[in-house]
C-alpha cells in the first residue's frame, strides 16, 4: 500500500512535513515546495500508486475522489475562474516522483501547452 522509499508516501505518514490544504481517509493535498505558479497544490491519493498509467477499476476510486474535490478546492482558493490540472506520467512525461499526483495551477494566467 505504501512504498517506504516514496517521498510522497512519507509526507502522507507525516514523515516529512508539508503544507496541508486536504486530507480525509483517501486523499491528501498540499502545497507544491517548488511553485510553478501563485497557487500550486498537489493532489495525491493516500495509497501508493505510481502513476496513471497503474490506475484500474479498484484504484480509480481514489481518482475520482481526487477530481471530484479540486473544484471545490480550487474555489477556495479563489482560481475557479480558470486554473489547470496535470498529471505527469513517466521520465518523458516530466514525472519527477512516482507516486500518482494531480498539480493544481492557478493564480495567472497560464500559457497554452495543446
Ligand atoms: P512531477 O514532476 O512528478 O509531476 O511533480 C512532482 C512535484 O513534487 C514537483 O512539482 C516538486 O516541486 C514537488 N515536490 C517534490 N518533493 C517535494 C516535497 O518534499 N514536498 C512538496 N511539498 N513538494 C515536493
Ligand atoms: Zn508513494
Amino acid at each position: 500500500m505504501s512504498d517506504k522509499k516514496c517521498i510522497f508516501c512519507k509526507i502522507i505518514a507525516g514523515e516529512i512535513p508539508s503544507k496541508k490544504v486536504y486530507e480525509d481517509d483517501e486523499i491528501l493535498m498540499f502545497h507544491d515546495i517548488n511553485k510553478s505558479a501563485p497557487v500550486h497544490i498537489l493532489c495525491v491519493p493516500k495509497i501508493h500508486i505510481d502513476s496513471l498509467n497503474e490506475v484500474n477499476q479498484e484504484n480509480i476510486k481514489y481518482v475520482a475522489h481526487i477530481l471530484e474535490k479540486i473544484p471545490e478546492i480550487a474555489k477556495s482558493f479563489g482560481i475557479s475562474d480558470g486554473y489547470r490540472v496535470v498529471t505527469n506520467i513517466g521520465e518523458d512525461g516530466g514525472q519527477s516522483v512516482f507516486h500518482l499526483h494531480f498539480h493544481i495551477l492557478g493564480g495567472r494566467k497560464l500559457a497554452y501547452m495543446g
